[in-house]
């Protein structure tokens, strides 16, 4: 049987061993659907799971990887033959199921979108998961009523992956975006995605007011912790936060005010099970609403021997934008 690469992560009682081999299709899990991935991406669970640092993998060994976006190879499901183009993130692949970093891949075929026509399989992977939570807070975010014309949305962990891609939909839909960031160095990249203007995040990281001066209609944040809480201390009357990361921390050290006494909403944004038909109305937005030559400008592609570096600079706030894994 043809033998393809892979990383594998093992379990050890000193911690984790990370190492690059050849396997065969007998060595992945059960599905119905086997592909074959041209590209994955590296985001930030997957450098939580490959460092360690978070337990992200469930089940050992385990090739990591949460996305990738490949051809069928062949299929037993219903809905996909051999030769169809398919994305996949989320689902417990690369935490309890194997994953993207490897060059074939067995998923349930319940799991899998098909690849949207404006996007070839590194476009989608520079979308990749971090890029369709993105779409998910800004649909969150309209769903609330939030408009342009309301006011500033603040975009926090701005120079991230969830960051950068939310700020160039949300310029593209009209909004006046500022960008929140601890790389002041990136100011000139984050506004030609589309931010109007770009903050110190330092301008977050006290104990939060019960009630701030209100700066922001809306807000996208990805980090969590004390910047959550500064946050919605200063959104409008009515406005509303789409909440997804922990780049800061798990911790929400706020208070009830701007709850009960604005009537701010706090919207949680969880990608990984979200029901097919939100998954494809993310996806239609993305091809509608998100620039292909921005989501390029602000993707780096990288090969598979370069993902246990990505892994542990994504984890320390080093990396800018998207970064796309090569499979092929
Ligand atoms: P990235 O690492 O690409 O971006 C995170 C950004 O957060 C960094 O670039 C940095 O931005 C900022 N940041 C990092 N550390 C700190 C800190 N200590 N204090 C304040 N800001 C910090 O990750 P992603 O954008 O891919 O993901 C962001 C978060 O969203 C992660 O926690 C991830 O797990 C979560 N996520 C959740 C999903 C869900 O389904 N709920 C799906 C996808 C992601 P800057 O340098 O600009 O300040």
């Amino acid at each position: 049987m043809n033998k393809f690469r892979a990383l594998l992560v093992s379990k050890f009682e000193a911690g984790q061993k990370i190492e690059f081999t050849h396997l065969t299709e007998d060595d992945l899990m059960p599905g119905d659907v086997t592909v074959n991935i041209e590209h994955s991406s590296v985001n930030y669970k997957d450098g939580l799971a490959i460092t360690g640092k978070a337990p992200i993998i469930r089940n050992y060994p385990l090739i990591p990887g949460i996305d990738f976006a490949g051809t069928v190879k062949s299929s037993a499901h219903k809905n996909w033959k051999v030769g169809d183009k398919v994305v996949l993130g989320g689902w417990g692949v690369g935490e309890s199921h194997h994953g993207g970093f490897a060059q074939v891949a067995r998923v349930n075929g319940d799991w899998l979108v098909p690849l949207p026509a404006a996007f070839t399989t590194a476009d989608a992977m520079a979308i990749g998961v971090a890029g369709y939570t993105a779409m998910l807070c800004v649909m969150a975010l309209e769903e609330q009523g939030i408009k342009p014309e309301q006011g500033e949305i603040l975009v926090t962990g701005a120079a991230g992956g969830v960051g950068t891609v939310s700020i160039a939909v949300l310029s593209k839909l009209g909004f006046t975006v500022v960008a929140s960031t601890g790389r002041m160095e990136e100011e000139a990249f984050l506004k030609s995605l589309g931010a109007a203007s770009v903050v110190n995040r330092s301008e977050f990281n006290g104990p939060a007011k019960a009630l701030g001066k209100t700066r922001w209609a809306g807000a996208i944040d990805s980090v969590g912790s004390t910047t959550l809480a500064n946050v919605i201390s200063q959104i409008i009357p009515e406005g509303a936060v789409a909440a997804c990361g922990l780049a800061q921390g798990m911790d929400f050290p706020g208070n009830m005010a701007p709850f009960i006494l604005r009537g701010v909403r706090l919207i949680g944004v969880n990608s990984v099970t979200t029901p097919m038909q939100r998954r494809l109305a993310a996806w239609a937005r993305l091809e509608r609403d998100l620039d292909l030559k921005k989501l390029h400008a602000l993707t780096t592609h990288v090969k598979l021997d370069d993902v246990p570096r990505v892994a542990a600079e994504i984890v320390e706030g080093k990396i800018r934008g998207r970064v796309v894994v090569d499979l092929t």
